[in-house]
């Protein structure tokens, strides 16, 4: 099925047509993709439950209170646990929401998504969505009829923060337990506490309170409306493979041969400390930079990043900054489908921080 025509009729059957007064009402679209804020517990007490079960038009009507914040539309573009999150689905989800604001359909967006990659998704769309309407990510970490279910108050608040102007220009952002995150810069920390999101070193963007977004800050200039990508340019074609590979004390190379053997284009090392690596990838290193391979060095550590003034530098290597070494793997991804040598694609690095 084409974008539009899914578009289409995803939007005529979800349609929702809130009373408002004469003032002007923004649209919001929710577009739902699974995760915990979709899930079903057996039981409400306990910990075992089964994500991405509820559809969009369920979690609608679990917050009706949305429908005093915006005239709101769903769309369900899949529902899987986000760690079967797919760069397919990554261009799918791209391409509707291009589509949504280039043909004028909405003022806003909400994705719900499962907290698992919910911090990669809302990187990708950073760096492709061409548009500086807001987009927000939420999720939940209990399963929707949990006791103490935590998706229905994120919901409505990534609704508050989508339909506000506030939040125009302010690149990709997600909503988690009221606060308000960039996407270059936050991560999931806690496993299953409510309170699982941080922006580490950097803080939230804001917070919201009452339905009010209140932003402390504005985050790095490259996103969005201001990114050299953009999904118009991927053409639907899917993107350059690129690995990560774990350092450890006695790591072993064996992982990076693999990965090279399948064909990457390029490595993300998440190395220990200040982008270190064990003495068996250290060693392999050269040898794969000069078979063409890219190499980012990166961390394994929250907070600090890595910069060019690491110890034991080698010639070729890339530096991932403050991002994340899963953060870094979709920047080169994007970045590959312009750029092949490491001057411009360090500047990219560097840019989109
Ligand atoms: N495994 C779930 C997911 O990412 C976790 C969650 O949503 O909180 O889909």
């Amino acid at each position: 099925m084409t974008v539009k025509k899914f578009l289409l009729l995803s939007t005529l059957s979800l349609l929702f047509i809130p009373a408002f007064g004469n003032g002007y009402t923004p649209r919001v679209t929710i577009i739902a993709t699974g995760g915990t804020i979709a899930g079903i517990a057996p039981s409400s007490a306990g910990t075992f439950y089964d994500p991405a079960q509820l559809t969009v038009g369920a979690l609608m009507e679990q917050v009706p209170e949305i429908r005093s914040k915006a005239s709101i539309t769903g769309i369900q573009l899949c529902n899987i646990a986000s760690q079967h999150m797919t760069t397919e689905i990554w261009i799918r989800l791209a391409s509707v929401i291009d589509s949504l604001f280039s043909n004028d359909l909405c003022d806003g967006i909400v994705v719900t998504h499962g907290t698992d990659t919910m911090e990669e998704t809302a990187f990708f769309l950073n760096l492709v969505v061409p548009h500086d309407k807001p987009v927000v990510l939420t999720g939940s970490m209990r399963p929707s009829n949990a006791l103490g279910a935590d998706g229905p108050a994120n919901l409505y608040n990534a609704v508050c923060l989508a339909a506000s102007p506030a939040a125009r220009d302010k690149g990709v952002m997600a909503v988690m337990n009221d606060y308000i995150f960039a996407a270059a810069e936050f991560t999931k920390t806690h496993t299953v506490n409510p309170h699982a999101f941080e922006s580490p070193g950097r803080g939230p963007l804001g917070i919201i309170r009452g339905g009010i977004p209140v932003f402390f800050r504005d985050p790095g200039p490259m996103h969005t409306v201001h990114s050299e990508f953009s999904i118009k340019h991927l053409h639907g074609t899917d993107l350059p493979p690129v690995g990560i590979v774990l350092s450890y004390a006695g790591a072993s190379a064996v992982p990076v041969e693999a990965l090279i053997a399948s064909g990457v284009e390029g490595i993300v090392v998440a190395g220990v400390g200040h982008g270190n690596y064990s003495l068996e990838i250290e060693a392999a290193i050269p040898g794969i930079i000069a078979r063409g391979v890219l190499i980012v060095r990166a961390t394994r550590i929250l907070c600090g990043g890595v910069a060019s003034d690491v110890e034991s530098p080698f010639e070729g290597q890339l530096t991932s900054g403050l991002l994340s070494p899963q953060k870094v793997r979709i920047l080169l991804m994007v970045a590959l489908t312009r750029y092949r040598d490491p001057d411009n694609l360090q500047r990219i690095i560097d840019g989109y921080q």
